[in-house]
């Protein structure tokens, strides 16, 4: 068998590889949900480093830098489960439908990605089958519980956005992205907005649509969950004391947030 082919689908993930779904906290009581697609940057070892020097594979184009620190800090504080995927989003895009064009994309940011060119339709989908499947299937599977369970569900999509795109520098420390939901994104935007230091975006840098996004019109929407997308600029998640200290302020945030959702009985 030929290992070293990123064309062969029966051996995507091996046993020297980990398995995508990351979680923490599972048994956490909160009622917020948080999920991060963006979690990780590995590459299964039979592809190699898609054709990329380590440069670019450390770059915001294959993870959202910074996000897993706030992620596991904030499960931690709210009490809240995580689930976050561990494989770069350049081997399959755990936040795009599987039949966008950006799911495993050819290019991004004008980068090349040799190993995602000329993909036959079988590597594709054992990326798919692999990766995006059983992260997915393990998010429904825990919105399913819940509601067995009788405990509320609000979804909170955690990412991270480069400071600088296309040469412009992005002003917002901090965006909520939504779409359908009516309910927790006024309150959240709010929140943010009292607090003095911050530039808050609303769906700024990016609005969710159900093209470019998966996570919140899959789980969010389509089930009828209170959801947001969170989005915090990378240079103020760089480090260690950074992630701690939008951990915390989320935390706060977020766990003043609750009882609103418990007085209006949102939740
Ligand atoms: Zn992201």
């Amino acid at each position: 068998m030929a290992l070293d082919s990123a064309g062969d689908t029966s051996l995507l993930l091996s046993r020297e590889d980990v398995p995508p779904v990351h979680e923490d906290n599972a048994a956490g009581s909160s009622p917020f949900l948080l999920t991060s697609d963006h979690y990780g940057r590995l590459l299964p070892r039979v592809l190699g480093d898609l054709g990329l020097p380590a440069s670019e594979l450390t770059r915001h184009i294959a993870w959202d830098i910074g996000i897993a620190g706030v992620a596991e800090a904030l499960s931690k504080h709210l009490d809240a489960h995580l689930i976050a995927q561990r494989y770069s989003r350049l081997v399959i895009d755990c936040n795009r439908p599987p039949h966008a064009a950006s799911s495993i994309p050819p290019i991004s940011e004008a980068i090349t990605i040799p190993g995602n060119e000329g993909l036959a339709r079988e590597a594709a989908e054992a990326r798919r089958a692999q990766i995006f499947d059983p992260y997915h299937r393990r998010i429904g599977e825990i919105i399913d519980q819940r509601r067995h369970a009788d405990m509320p569900t609000v979804l909170v999509s955690l990412h991270s956005f480069t400071p600088l795109y296309a040469g412009i520098a992005r002003p917002w420390h901090i965006g909520t992205l939504y779409h359908r939901d009516t309910n927790l994104p006024p309150l959240l935007l709010k929140a943010l907005r009292a607090e003095a230091d911050l530039v808050v975006g609303d769906n700024e840098p990016y609005a969710v649509s159900d093209e470019t996004d998966y996570t919140i019109p899959v789980h969010g929407e389509m089930r009828g969950l209170m959801n947001t997308g969170i989005e915090i600029r990378q240079d103020l998640i760089s480090d260690s004391a950074g992630e701690k200290s939008w951990a915390d302020r989320l935390a706060r945030i977020f766990a003043g947030i609750e009882p609103m959702l418990r007085a209006e009985r949102l939740i």
